[in-house]
């Protein structure tokens, strides 16, 4: 039986059409700028998001990295949310590797931050200050869509700050879907993005980082320094571009089997939806009040994976992507409400 695993999108397996044109795929060795696949998705990610360049990179984390080691100097600054992935959930490596120092605010409600208190945290040029560089937003943001309205007034704020712009954009294809706009339309306001193709787009590896062709030149030798350039990669790269070209606009699926299996659990008592208005794309939050741990067990026996643990709030993330069908959500609310019935 295939498994139901809600942990996360990165939990899928490369489907028959996507490993036979990783198997087909013409190959060379990247690091000497010789693999035509490589060659080729970078090209149809620079277009796609209106950019000069784009160089593939192993992980988004990585990607991430070299875009904050190409944007900024040792004892150079980025502003970044709280809990951003690239503050949060990099292991430092911006600090530990890049010497960067983050400027960490908290995200609004709805994923931005407030550019009135990113100005006030922005450091006049002067001795006793980490020089301000670089503003870092996330979209999707813990699977809430930045509104466009914000994201226009990205550039401007920053040009008038002297600050350059990145964009974590692991997962940027749920809100181009969500929002109905193209990739360009939501990076023309960056200098930078990454973006993840073994989230919701279902590779098995890689995320590529696009920006101006001067960028991308400081970002190919901060890629080899941190061991991410690879040699016959169009293996890998031809999966990001079967992703591409077949599971972009299948994400709507994913928003829509997210929505319903909110609007099922929440009829469920003893579980709790502490942002059920919030739920934008392919993530929802549960809280359960009690019982979690023989839930989770229960779940798995029946071939269904949620995370191990609750957080301190009691609160779990579920993640619905291409290898959790309607059927497949239906199965869960089932056996979620048999686990409950012996309590009531
Ligand atoms: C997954 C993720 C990344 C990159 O993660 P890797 O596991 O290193 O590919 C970056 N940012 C966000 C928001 C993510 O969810």
């Amino acid at each position: 039986m295939k498994p139901i695993d809600l942990r996360s999108d990165t939990v899928t397996k490369p489907s028959k059409g996507m490993l036979q044109a990783m198997m087909t795929a013409e190959v060379g060795d990247d690091v000497y700028h010789e693999d035509p696949t490589v060659k080729k998705l970078e090209a149809m990610l620079a277009t796609q998001t209106g950019m000069e360049a784009a160089i593939f990179a192993p992980s988004g984390t990585q990607s991430n990295l070299i875009g904050l080691m190409s944007h900024c100097e040792r004892g150079d600054e980025y502003i970044v949310g709280q809990t951003a992935h690239t503050y949060r959930w990099e292991g430092g490596g911006a600090a530990v590797l890049g010497s960067i120092q983050p400027q960490p605010l908290d995200f609004e409600n709805d994923g931005s931050l407030n550019l009135d208190k990113v100005s006030l945290a922005i450091k006049p040029l002067d001795a006793h200050y980490a020089r301000s560089k670089l503003f870092c937003l996330e979209n999707t943001v813990q699977g809430k869509v930045l509104p466009k309205s914000y994201l226009d007034s990205i550039r401007p704020f920053c040009e008038t700050h002297s600050l350059k712009s990145h964009l974590d954009g692991a997962r940027i294809f749920n809100a181009v879907v969500k929002l109905n706009l193209s990739l360009q339309a939501i990076c023309c306001n960056f200098d930078s993005i990454s973006i993840c193709l073994s989230k919701g787009l279902g590779a098995p590896v890689g995320s590529v980082l696009c920006g101006s062709n001067e960028f991308i030149l400081k970002a190919h030798r901060w890629r080899k320094v941190l061991g991410g350039g690879m040699r016959q990669a169009g293996i890998l790269a031809a999966a990001g571009i079967y992703a591409l070209e077949h599971n972009i606009e299948r994400l709507a699926e994913d928003h829509d089997n997210a929505t319903y299996l909110a609007s099922q659990l929440a009829s469920i008592d003893e579980i709790h939806l502490p942002d059920v208005e919030q739920i934008q794309t392919n993530m929802l939050r549960i809280q359960v009040k009690d019982h979690y741990p023989e839930l989770q067990k229960h779940l798995k026996s029946r071939g269904i994976i949620l995370p191990p643990q609750a957080d301190k709030a009691g609160a779990v993330r579920l993640v619905t992507h291409l290898d959790v069908t309607r059927d497949d959500v239906i199965t869960v609310v089932r056996e979620i409400k048999t686990f409950f019935t012996q309590f009531g």
